[in-house]
């Protein structure tokens, strides 16, 4: 039974076509129409041989860097992880913590910033796969975002699924827009912190969180 539904979640996450309602087909032509306009409009030679086929790709790499938009149906997804949970006995009501990466565009620049996540949990009745959690990220960084956002609109999506006693998400990134424009790259490093439940209320709960994520999270 549980093998299914991880199936089910895999081919959904892998096959955007699942979920019901996706973003309202995208008129690839127009895309690409608009994407050379705007090369010509910034003095850019389209005959030149490297950019024959640009517009084509950059519109292809677009639709892909925002197919989290596909997800709209984010009742029929978080019904799908819960169902991906298991129950917590006593014995796992401690700190859970997951890392990964991300990587994803900014809304102000469409720029890329990725970096790393760290995200922390007390299990209350439920307890989620560990796999799971770097497909909620997936998921929510396949649009244009925030760091800031990004790690409420995770911490929201896993409160939702898991309903914890607490959640922590941390999120550190180097953000293009800002190396690349150049404004001062000192700060192109970029940390995120959302705490909730026991860690805000619990000074050793969250104390604990950070301490792992001074050990694991920052910049190597
Ligand atoms: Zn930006």
């Amino acid at each position: 039974m549980k093998n299914e539904i991880n199936g089910e979640l895999d081919a959904v996450i892998n096959d955007r076509g699942l979920l019901t309602s996706p973003r309202p087909s995208i008129d690839r032509p127009q895309l690409q129409h608009h994407l050379a306009e705007v090369l010509r409009l910034l003095h850019v030679d389209l005959n030149d041989e490297n950019l024959l086929d640009t517009p084509r790709r950059w519109a292809e790499s677009l639709i892909t860097m925002t197919s989290g938009y596909d997800f709209t149906d984010v009742k029929k997804l978080t019904t799908l992880f819960r169902k991906a949970c298991s129950a917590a006995d006593e014995k796992c009501q401690n700190l859970v913590v997951i890392g990964g990466t991300f990587k994803t565009l900014c809304a102000h620049h469409i720029l890329p910033f990725f970096g790393k996540f760290i995200i922390g949990y007390i299990p209350n009745k439920t307890i989620i796969g560990a796999s799971k959690i770097p497909r909620i990220v997936e998921v929510h960084m396949r649009r244009l975002q925030s760091q800031e956002h990004l790690a409420h609109d995770v911490a929201d999506t896993i409160e939702h699924i898991v309903e914890p006693n607490g959640i922590a998400v941390w999120m550190g990134g180097v953000h293009l827009c800002m190396v690349m424009r150049g404004v001062e790259q000192e700060s192109s490093f970029m940390e995120t912190n959302v705490l909730r439940g026991a860690f805000l209320e619990d000074e050793r709960t969250r104390q604990e969180f950070m301490s792992i994520v001074n050990r694991r999270g920052q910049r190597e």
